[in-house]
């Protein structure tokens, strides 16, 4: 079986040497970035000629991407190349101070207009989040700040607003200019970085066609306002790309893995097309092999449903563009086994009643909107069960046996509660179970409640019953 996972990747030194093109296109490439942060239109078209005839030549046709830089901001230069700041230091970002005569008390940006974006309180993220400021003053431009974590800080590194917010508009003066140069070289793909809204792609749209382009836009979302936009940016462009280098130091490391699921899912509804990108491979700018960590995102991105992985650095001044292009493709090849079947397990065949009342109170839990599930169990197999299918809502395990509530510890999404089924009468066992739940403040007036249980309670493997109960309910019922 073909790969079905496309990989996009970009050229630079390291893949422009003879020898190496043509095995790095034949490992698997099937879309070549020229990122215009980096060399000239010359070096560029020449980059794009020469991948175009190669691919065509070896029979692995490529796709070009021209990925515009976009107004990432960037300090200026220092007067020594680079400085030093240790974390409580005092540091100001002044637009007054001239672009190569940073010290280390101060350094200028080129973007003018920093500071009227930016307020006293905001945290300001230097070189991909390294280096972090504390805005404590601004006043004419100039914006002060207290080293939160300090570092080496050297020349033209970029500038991110932690939360998002500067307003420079997605496109510039040099960004126009290479999007005519876009069209000139007839790019498959136009890539716009930091996009705010749909206004923006439409712009770059408008530009890229008046111009004679005639490939398609690629949204890229890298901005913490562009998350807001979602659907006018997806609806506006042929492609996204989740750019996780800047949109990671704007809105968190930690909160990228769910944007990115949530981007590939919300771009495939709206039939759109999606890359994941940056540092799906660095270690192998230095290193032949991946480490385990970038093997599983690769494969993680592929079963979240994106249609491409991008490699950067990775292929345009690594040590390894050939192996890198392997690794991805066996990958890739391998995660996509996985993915031919729904999650849904609707073709499994449930060997045990148990099994089968965990699932269905899983299924039902999840397109009923219950607040919580209160298992009772005696070994935890049921939680277990449970525990396997996707939800967001807790699943109680609840048991007389300690060794059964440590077990549970482990399960996602499972809590052990310690419950002694006193009583046989069954109203009472659903009453004890719901005003347990409320003690606990897990569930209100109103809520519903799935409760899973045996006939015989106290014997293991014999949950035979699901039951529904709305909590208020509880009380009446049990009364009578
Ligand atoms: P860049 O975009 O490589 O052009 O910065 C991708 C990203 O920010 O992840
Ligand atoms: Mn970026």
């Amino acid at each position: 079986m073909p790969r079905r996972t496309k990989i996009v990747a970009t050229l630079g030194p390291a893949t422009d040497d003879p020898a190496v093109m043509d095995n790095f296109i034949a490992a698997g490439v099937d879309v070549v970035r020229l990122n215009l942060s980096h060399d000239s239109h010359a070096r560029h078209r020449e980059r794009a000629e020469r991948f175009r005839e190669r691919g065509l030549a070896i029979n692995h046709e490529v796709a070009v991407l021209m990925d515009l830089q976009g107004p990432k901001i960037r300090i200026g230069k220092f007067t020594e190349g680079k400085i030093e700041l240790m974390p409580g230091a005092t540091f100001a970002i002044d637009s007054a101070c001239a672009i190569n005569a940073g010290d280390s008390t101060q350094v200028g940006t080129t973007y003018l207009e920093l500071a009227n974006d930016v307020t006293s309180g905001d945290t300001l993220l230097l070189d991909d989040g390294a280096i972090e400021l504390k805005v404590v003053a601004v006043a004419n431009g100039r914006i002060d700040c207290t080293v939160v974590v300090g570092g080496t800080l050297s020349n033209n590194k970029g500038i991110n607003k932690k939360g998002g917010g500067l307003s420079a508009p997605a496109l510039t003066d040099k960004d126009k200019d290479d999007i005519r140069f876009a069209a000139e070289i007839d790019a498959d793909y136009l890539a716009v970085s930091f996009v705010r809204n749909g206004d923006d792609v439409r712009l770059a749209r408008e530009l890229f066609y008046a111009a004679g382009g005639r490939g398609g836009i690629i949204a890229k979302i890298e901005r913490a306002e562009a998350l807001n936009q979602i659907d006018d940016i997806i609806n506006a462009s042929d492609a996204i790309m989740v750019a996780r280098g800047d949109l990671g130091v704007e809105i968190g490391d930690a909160e990228l893995p769910a944007v990115q699921k949530r981007l590939i899912s919300r771009a495939r509804e709206l039939n759109s097309v999606v890359i994941t990108a940056t540092q799906m491979m660095q270690s192998m700018i230095e290193h032949p092999i991946p480490t385990r960590a970038e093997v599983f995102d690769v494969a993680n991105a592929v079963l979240d449903g994106t249609d491409a992985v991008m490699l950067s650095a990775e292929s345009s001044i690594g040590r390894y563009p050939v192996k890198v292009v392997e690794a991805l493709d066996r990958i890739c090849i391998e995660a996509e086994k996985g993915t031919t079947r729904s999650g849904h397990r609707l073709d499994s065949v449930f060997g045990r009643v148990d099994e089968a009342i965990a699932m269905a109170a899983m299924y039902t839990a999840n397109h009923l909107g219950v607040k919580a599930i209160a298992a009772l169990t005696e070994t935890g197999s049921t939680v277990k069960w449970m525990s396997r299918i996707r939800s967001g809502i807790p699943i109680y395990a609840m048991t007389r046996f300690a060794p059964t509530r440590r077990k549970v510890k482990l399960f996602r999404g499972a809590y052990p509660v310690s419950f002694d089924v006193a009583s046989t009468d069954m109203h009472e066992v659903n009453y004890e179970v719901i005003e347990e739940l409320l003690r606990r403040g897990t569930v209100r007036n109103g809520d519903l409640v799935i409760i899973t249980k045996g006939d015989r309670s106290g014997v293991e493997g014999q949950t035979n019953i699901m039951k529904i109960m709305r909590v208020g309910e509880h009380r009446l019922l049990n009364e009578d």
